[in-house]
């Protein structure tokens, strides 16, 4: 049975999307299969595995919102054991059209487990907010992966977010457990970088990867050319540290490569 994961931070900007995009290609690229879910209205993630955003017959809204099997909206991407479920800019309305609907918080959980077989891991995308879609995901998944980024106000909003999990774990999915913290954007030259990740590490007490993904602007780059740093550009620091986070990664999986 595969494993399945959400990154989530109800934070913008702190890295969900890059952190999804690279760790999920670095996995499938050991030979695990991976499926990735793109559940941001944003697409981002999409466009960043080079799939077309305009030409998609079924979406992640289909299936949440619709009767579509999930098998349905399953593509592959140009990479061997990597598979997507777009998001659709219809999506942004499903938060509203969840509302009056029988069993709103667990639609993705009952799509999902169709599919758990299928691969070693399932990395969900969410949103940057705490709506049903967002509730959707943490009800579907065995852990969530925090990226937090090395910023001045890192820790803000920290607090909410594991309310989140908390009120996730009580009500709707009571083995939710932290996968783990990413620390990213770290600017080794700032004083501020090294005492963010002090910050996070007393925060989080061994659950912080070691790897720290540096601001390197080949990460920034690649998801306009739709590839995976490790496709666009195999030798920058981006594609080093997502390889080094993968393997720490499966590591603490105890999952071979
Ligand atoms: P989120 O999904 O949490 O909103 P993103 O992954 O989209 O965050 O990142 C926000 C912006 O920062 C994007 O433009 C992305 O390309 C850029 N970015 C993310 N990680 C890095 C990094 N390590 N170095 C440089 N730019 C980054
Ligand atoms: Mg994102």
């Amino acid at each position: 049975m595969g494993k399945v994961i959400a990154i989530f931070n109800q934070k913008g900007g702190v890295g969900k999307t890059t952190t999804n995009v690279n760790l999920s290609a670095c996995i499938a690229e050991k030979g695990k299969k991976v499926c990735v879910i793109d559940i941001d209205p944003q697409g981002n993630t999409t466009s960043g595995l080079g799939v077309d955003k305009n030409t998609l017959e079924n979406t992640i809204y289909d299936i949440i919102i619709g009767e579509t099997n999930i098998k349905e909206a399953i593509l592959p991407t140009e990479y061997e054991n990597l598979h997507l479920i777009p998001s659709s800019v219809q999506l942004a309305g499903a938060e509203i059209e969840l509302t009056g609907m029988k069993n709103r918080e667990i639609k993705l959980r009952k799509a999902i487990d169709e599919i758990r077989a299928d691969y070693d891991y399932i990395f969900i995308d969410c949103p940057p907010s705490l709506g049903l879609l967002t509730i959707n995901s943490l009800a579907a998944v065995d852990s969530v992966l925090i990226p937090i980024q090395c910023e001045y106000y890192a820790l803000e909003g920290v607090s909410q977010l594991m309310n989140t999990i908390q009120l996730i774990k009580k009500n709707l999915n009571p083995s939710l457990e932290i996968q783990g913290v990413v620390l990213s954007m770290f600017d080794g030259r700032t004083n501020l970088s090294i005492q963010v990740v002090d910050e996070v590490k007393n925060y989080f007490r061994g659950k912080v990867y070691t790897t720290i993904i540096p601001r390197n602007v080949r990460l920034a780059e690649a998801p306009s050319f739709g590839q995976p740093i490790i496709y666009y550009d195999a030798r920058s620091k981006g594609a080093e540290a997502y390889t080094e986070l993968a393997e720490e990664f499966l590591d603490l999986e105890e999952d071979v490569i």
